[in-house]
């Protein structure tokens, strides 16, 4: 698919807030249909998600504490015909080792995030045999 880029948003998240959420919100509330999100900062006793394939299902991984949010990587596209932030994270703990997976939610200590608009035909997740909502996949 070929996108041309729209509108760059650069912002802080208030404190307490849930991340996923609230880019879920943002983007509804701005018409972000299609894009790309980046984010660093720091979340609270953060839920990650690993798809275990075998199960065709998330193993929630939950840790307890401050992280820091090493690296947001992610994009927003629709499902069910809004927007839908599909979210990984690299969250580092106080040796700095670092934890990763699919974000299932985390509280914002402090959080920036950067989402780049894409403008072009709609691109929507449609849930697939293996569990997942995907895309169709490019020929
Ligand atoms: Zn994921």
């Amino acid at each position: 698919m070929r996108f041309s880029r729209g509108r760059n948003f650069l912002f802080r998240v208030p404190e307490g807030r849930e991340l996923l959420s609230y880019i879920n919100e943002f983007a509804e509330k701005n018409n972000v249909l299609i894009g790309t999100v980046t984010a660093i900062g720091s979340l609270r006793n953060p839920k990650i998600g690993y798809f275990d394939e075998e199960a065709g299902e998330y193993k929630i991984i939950t840790l307890t504490g401050t992280y820091e949010l090493v690296s947001l990587l992610g994009n927003i596209s629709l499902k069910d015909g809004k927007p839908f932030a599909h979210l990984h994270v690299a969250l580092g703990d106080s040796d700095g080792m670092v934890y990763g997976g699919h974000l299932i939610e985390g509280e914002v200590f402090v959080t920036e995030v950067f989402i780049q608009e894409l403008l072009g035909e709609p691109l929507e997740r449609k849930l697939k045999e293996n569990g997942l909502a995907l895309w169709d996949a490019e020929d």
